[in-house]
């Protein structure tokens, strides 16, 4: 079977690609190798850009509306903002990932689950992917297989720095649904180079530890279990679900391009090394993906580089400044903490940018205007605080 564009990898930047493509009347194969629905552990916060980015509206697959949000350290939380302005939507990642196929679908894409891409290789005028049910060939790839991607093994001088997380789905009685509230949960005192977070959905809650380090990894199931038990209503929950997964941290400068392949979302190493957010990035990739494929699908003369150039000045700037806000913020993280716990305007730039209202980008190239304000607002502040 022969198609204008084969996108490997139904997640969020896959499925996209693949709705944006087929939207406009190309013709996509989208290949997945596990069965939609497929769980994947993730916390499921689509930001402000995440979505922006997003072709329709999620509503119907959104668990709850995040509108406030704790900041704690080993369990105390030292500050709260719960004044009901939208934060994040939370989804499940399985019925999320499916709807998003299912919009490609009807949008035209010819989605084939349960089927792995095996090998690919790229000819001057073609590309063929191995699937354990035939070869596929079509004029252009799009590597959208994640963070373990094949298809960014045969980029050469590709490589990535990881970090893990590990999440729990973890029931709780109806208390505790109530005690955690619409409220995301930050807890940034529980492991070094990394957080803990607590997000509430429908019926249960999304527990999880993000290790932000490419290095020595602490033991993260007991990392878990300690977070778990420093909060009450957490203590007596029952984990329905725990699994791991590594997640690129994002901000090195690599070609995400050949003649006629491109890598997006965390295949192409998008996500942030602050926070280890990737799915917006996924999206927005998705997007300059779609774009670039179009022009090479009219234009023969074109060639892919543009993408590669779009993803660096835009979302690849982005992501170095995350990359640059995580070293700062973990080599000194109580402190880090201290400083916006005591100050208003931090606190107002913090939240615009964990809600990416606002970029990584304008916070740090804006800290030095408001420093001296953040400093005089720690300084006054400081000798109330004791945590
Ligand atoms: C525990 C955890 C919590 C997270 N929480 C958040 C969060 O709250 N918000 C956020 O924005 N980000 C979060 N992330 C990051 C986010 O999950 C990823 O950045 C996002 O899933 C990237 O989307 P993607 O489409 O690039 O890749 P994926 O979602 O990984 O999708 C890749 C798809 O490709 C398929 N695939 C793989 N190999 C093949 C193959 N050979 N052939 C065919 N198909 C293949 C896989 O089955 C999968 O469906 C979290 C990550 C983890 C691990």
């Amino acid at each position: 079977m022969g198609a204008d564009v084969i996108v490997v990898g139904a997640g969020p930047a896959g499925a996209t690609c693949a709705y944006l493509l087929a939207r406009v009347g190309i013709n996509v194969i989208l290949l997945e190798k596990a069965a939609l629905p497929r769980y994947k552990p993730c916390g499921g916060g689509l930001t402000w850009r995440a979505l922006r980015c997003l072709p329709v509206e999620p509503s119907d697959v959104t668990e709850v509306y995040a509108v406030g949000g704790r900041l704690a350290w080993n369990g105390q939380v030292v500050l709260e903002k719960t004044d009901n302005s939208f934060v994040a939507a939370l989804v499940m990642r399985d019925r999320f990932d499916a709807w998003l196929a299912e919009l490609a679908q009807m949008a035209g894409a010819h989605l084939q689950d349960r089927t792995p891409a095996l090998r690919i290789e790229e000819t001057p005028d073609h590309v063929q992917v191995e699937t354990p049910t035939g070869i596929l060939r079509a004029r252009y790839l799009v590597g959208a297989d994640g963070v373990n991607s094949l298809i960014a093994r045969q980029f050469r001088g590709f490589s990535r720095v990881t970090g893990v997380a590990l999440e729990a789905e973890v029931d709780v009685p109806s208390r505790g649904l109530e005690t955690q509230g619409p409220y995301l949960t930050f807890d940034f005192g529980i492991l070094p180079f990394g957080y803990g977070w607590i997000f509430p959905k429908r019926g249960h809650l999304s527990v999880g530890v993000f290790a932000a380090h490419g290095g020595r990894v602490p033991d993260l199931k007991r990392t878990l279990e300690r977070f778990m038990g420093q909060y009450a209503h957490l203590a007596k929950g029952q984990v329905r679900l725990l699994r791991g997964h590594r997640i690129p941290l994002g901000g090195q400068r690599y070609p995400l391009h050949t003649r006629r392949m491109l890598l997006v979302g965390d295949a192409a190493n998008l996500a942030d090394a602050f926070l280890g957010e990737g799915i917006s990035y996924a999206l927005w990739s998705a997007c300059l993906a779609s774009q670039a494929l179009q022009i090479g699908l009219t234009d023969r003369r074109a060639d892919l580089a543009a993408y590669t150039r779009m993803v660096q000045t835009t979302l690849g700037r982005e992501l170095r400044f995350a990359a640059r806000l995580g070293r700062w913020v973990y080599s000194h993280p109580k402190r880090a903490v201290n400083v916006l716990v005591t100050s208003p305007k931090l606190q107002a730039l913090w939240l615009n940018t964990l809600t990416a209202r606002q970029s990584f980008t304008r916070l740090i190239l804006s800290l030095p205007l408001y420093l001296p304000l953040v400093l005089a607002q720690y300084l006054q502040n400081k000798p109330h605080r004791q945590w």
